[in-house]
């Protein structure tokens, strides 16, 4: 029988594009769970610059706090880069993501008809790892991963275990199993031998597990060439940390650029966090131009996640009428952005969903 018990959604706006994007991807939520009775206790809870000023942190405690309860939120783009400097104006994804173990950052890169995508039929997913690597703010329990032992040198630490690679490695094999069956694994252990080796020994434990699925692998600089020329030629891949940040933003580069990034926190089952890949965009926020669709499509991919790790089958079926309502509104050159050579704008975008919800 089906799950019906309401779920926790928060509402993190973020900064900049952030408090234009995340309230028209509630909306649409509203209405696709209004048509398929799905019940959802909204949260809507302070973060980013607006809560340095009325909470005295851009992560308040009372946030983190209320996540604790909640099956899962909507991040908007954090804009961490103008915070002023000082101990209350943190950037929050790292302790979000290491608190809450999403340990696994799914990308999706999907080409779509007269957007402006470099290739057709592009249908790919990486999944980054999330909470080590070569990233100084997550690598430690405490200080930074960068030394600078003098003025001449500074070193960084890459954190690489067997753990989070196994656990990344897994959440990969298991959604290449729900689409074409196909897994890369891009690492560079020709030079990286022991860290990249690690990763790669990971990864080959697990094949035997998943017989249905082709399994391969790529040096990481062939990758990013092979991407350019034949993304058609991959379907799941997961990676570490920053190979995966510049990768996924690479893919967005083929298929109409940074709005059309969604992506996917998610970690052993718990909760679930859904957070486009792209930043704050300060340069076109408040001006009602910012593409909605990345910020939507990660909402969407949020429901449909929790549609099955809950058992709720309307929320399924809300995640199905979304994807559908969202592709046609790409299809609509007056009513999708003018990155991807629309005329139209966030409202338009946002209105085009909703008209093709209700149809
Ligand atoms: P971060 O390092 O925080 O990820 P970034 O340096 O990658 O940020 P973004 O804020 O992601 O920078 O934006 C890069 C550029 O892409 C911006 O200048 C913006 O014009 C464009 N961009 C990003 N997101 C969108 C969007 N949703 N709609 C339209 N344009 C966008």
């Amino acid at each position: 029988m089906s799950n019906t018990e309401a779920l926790r959604i928060g509402i993190l706006d973020g900064d900049d594009i952030g408090h234009e994007i995340v309230p028209v991807s509630v909306d649409i939520s509203r209405a696709a769970a209004e048509l398929h009775g799905v019940a959802i206790d909204w949260t809507p809870l302070p973060i980013g610059a607006r809560a340095l000023q009325t909470h005295g942190h851009t992560l308040p405690p009372e946030t983190l706090e209320a996540l604790k309860t909640l099956d899962g939120w909507i991040l908007g783009p954090i804009g961490h880069r103008a915070y002023p400097k000082g101990p209350n104006a943190i950037n929050p994804h790292p302790i979000l993501r290491k608190q809450f173990n999403l340990f696994a950052n799914v990308r999706p890169t999907r080409s779509y008809p007269d957007i402006g995508c470099l290739h057709d039929n592009v249908d790919l997913v990486i999944v980054r790892e999330n909470n080590e690597g070569f990233q100084p703010d997550r690598n430690m329990l405490m200080g930074s991963g960068e030394f600078r032992p003098n003025d001449e040198v500074t070193l960084s630490v890459r954190v690489i275990t067997r753990t989070g690679s196994r656990r990344v490695a897994r959440a990969a094999f298991e959604l290449a199993r729900q689409r074409r069956k196909h897994l890369t694994y891009i690492h560079k252990d020709t030079v990286f031998k022991l860290s990249c080796g690690m990763f790669v020994e990971e990864c080959q434990k697990l094949a035997p597990e998943y017989p249905d699925v082709l399994v391969d692998d790529v040096i990481v600089d062939t990758f990013a060439m092979r991407l350019v020329r034949d993304p058609q030629s991959f379907d799941v891949v997961v990676t570490t940390n920053m190979f995966g940040d510049i990768l996924s933003d690479e893919a967005a580069g083929l298929v109409g650029g940074l709005g059309m990034a969604p992506g996917l926190c998610i970690g052993d089952g718990d909760v679930v966090m859904a957070q486009a890949t792209h930043g704050s965009a300060p340069d076109i926020a408040g001006r009602g131009i910012a593409n909605p669709y990345a910020m939507m499509e990660s909402t969407r991919m949020m429901f449909e996640w929790l549609g099955h790790s809950r058992g709720n089958e309307g929320a399924v079926r809300m995640g199905a009428s979304m994807a559908q309502a969202i592709t046609q509104a790409l299809g609509d050159a007056d009513a999708r952005t003018g990155d991807i050579r629309g005329k139209g704008n966030t409202a338009t975008f946002t209105q085009a969903v909703l008209r093709n919800l209700r149809k």
